[in-house]
């Protein structure tokens, strides 16, 4: 086994690695930026290194600079977390030539699966379906307008190398189809340093399902079930849950399965997730995502399976703890994303001191954070300060249960989206999982719907005595002196 890991990420996710790795009796090493100095993470960890200021290239993009603080603490793993590093081959191929083992698949599965086009070359291969469009890069407009051509208008030309839904173009018609070429072609080129693209069907409102998949150096691979994923804003999601109202077992199983072949077939080894869409009854592989997923707790609550803790066996060289057989799926979870941005104001971001911070508790809950009351978020990373996640023994028990911990989650002094959560576990078509990628701009009456539940509810907040203010905060205590001198007079 890893003796001792350094967790080359911040936020929730390095704090989530290094509970793993406490329960494991793993050592944890934190590495954080300038900015991250008084950050739960950092304080967390056994050991805890500044790597440089606050723009990630600089700190948490720096390779050099991580495997250096590696080497002189002695720690045999690197575990990349979500986003930065984690499933860059050159890093992995690093971390393979200097003997530490990387958490997550090699760098050549890594390149493979990082390529859209290959990957989804690779997937047709395995029998898993996709969604309709090109097997190879799209190069020149002749070549994109007989794809197109042959699919049908909608189309979305994509990066070949690409994530987090940058440069994505749709197009509805030929007139917009050299454009949108050219112009996905440069934004490629300049994020992603390369300008290949593909092309794809465009479904019209999808609902965005994924399956958790986890493969040993072992040849074995095994589905943890799917999660869906389809309330997002600008292709960013926003709630998920586990299992999809719209999988059947069957659907589960004929899906889970290949998808797991395909791991199998490409020497996956770690934690990661296949995106599918799903349109008319049907799944269509979108791509792999060679690492842990922002959205994992929901598996983990439903099937009891820790997710982080398989990676790290996996990455140790250790057989999978659970055969496929093993997996059950146990009622329903939910999370949602808790984001310091105001969703009043088109969910601008927040950044800012947290002044009270009260997490919410009780029976299914779970709550993965990495801040505290005191804690100033700083303005250059990713808005996400928590997830909350909520288990119930079916949907509807789920959703009156997050509806309660959204009233009891109290985090005062910037805005967070808690309002928006709160309107989406109300919203009628969101009760019944009638869902889809478009959902939050279908639903024009959300923000509306944010307005009546603030002024119908008074808020836990209102009710807490407010660490802001600080003059409540000395007549509060005064007042409790108060009451305990006269019953003690
Ligand atoms: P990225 O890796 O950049 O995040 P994805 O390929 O995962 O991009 O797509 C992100 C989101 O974009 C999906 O969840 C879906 O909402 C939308 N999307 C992507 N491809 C299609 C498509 N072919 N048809 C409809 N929507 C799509």
């Amino acid at each position: 086994m890893i003796k001792k890991i350094l967790i080359a990420n911040r936020g929730e996710i390095a704090v989530r690695i290094m509970r793993a790795c406490r329960e494991m009796g793993i050592q944890s090493v934190a590495v954080y930026s300038e900015a991250d100095k008084d950050a739960l993470f950092a304080k967390f960890a056994d050991e805890a290194y500044h790597i440089g200021p606050a723009p990630a290239v600089l700190s948490y993009l720096k390779m050099e600079k991580l495997i250096e603080v590696a080497k002189e603490c002695g720690a045999d793993g690197i575990h990349p977390g979500y986003g930065f590093l984690a499933e860059n081959p050159k890093f992995a191929q690093i971390c393979e030539d200097e003997g530490i083992k990387f958490v997550g698949p090699s760098s050549r599965v890594l390149s493979l699966l990082g390529d859209k086009v290959a990957a989804r070359r690779e997937m047709i291969r395995a029998g898993v379906p996709v969604v309709p469009g090109t097997d190879e890069c799209v190069t020149n407009f002749k070549q994109a307008e007989s794809i197109a051509k042959e699919t049908g208008y909608p189309v979305i030309i994509k990066p070949s190398g690409g994530g987090g839904g940058i440069g994505m173009t749709i197009v509805w018609n030929k007139a917009e189809l050299a454009k949108a070429l050219e112009s996905t072609q440069a934004i490629a080129a300049t994020t992603f340093g390369i300008a290949d693209v593909y092309i794809e069907k465009y479904l019209t409102n999808p609902r965005h399902i994924e399956f958790q998949l986890l493969g040993d150096s072992h040849g074995n691979a095994i589905h943890v079930g799917e999660r869906e994923c389809s309330i997002q804003r600008r292709h960013q999601k926003l709630i998920e849950e586990s299992p999809s109202p719209a999988v059947s077992a069957k659907l589960r199983k004929e899906i889970g399965e290949k998808a797991a072949n395909a791991a199998r077939m490409v020497g996956y080894e770690g934690a990661g997730t296949m995106e599918f869409l799903y349109s008319g009854g049907k799944l269509y592989f979108m791509e792999v995502n060679a690492r842990v997923q922002v959205e994992h707790p929901v598996t983990e609550m439903v099937t009891g399976v820790d997710i982080v803790k398989e990676g790290i066996r996996i990455a140790s060289g250790l057989p999978l703890s659970i055969t496929q057989n093993d997996v059950k799926i146990q009622g329903s979870a939910i999370e949602c994303r808790i984001n310091a941005e105001d969703p009043f104001q088109d969910f601008v971001p927040t950044p800012g001191k947290i002044r009270s911070y009260n997490a919410p508790g009780g029976l299914g809950i779970r709550v993965d954070s990495g801040v505290y009351s005191g804690y100033t978020i700083p303005p250059f990373y990713d808005p996400m300060i928590a997830k909350l996640i909520v288990w119930g023994r079916d949907r509807s028990e789920t959703i009156s249960r997050m509806r309660r911990a959204l009233y009891e989650y109290v985090i005062t002094g910037m805005k967070t989206n808690i309002p928006f959560h709160l309107a989406v576990m109300e919203n009628p078509r969101y009760v019944k999982g009638e869902l889809g990628t478009h959902f939050i701009e279908a639903e024009t009456t959300l923000l509306d719907d944010m307005r009546s539940i603030i002024e119908r509810e008074i808020s836990l907040e209102e009710k807490l005595p407010r660490m802001s203010d600080e003059k409540k905060r000395v007549a509060a205590i005064a007042a409790v002196a108060a009451v305990t001198q006269v019953r003690y007079q």
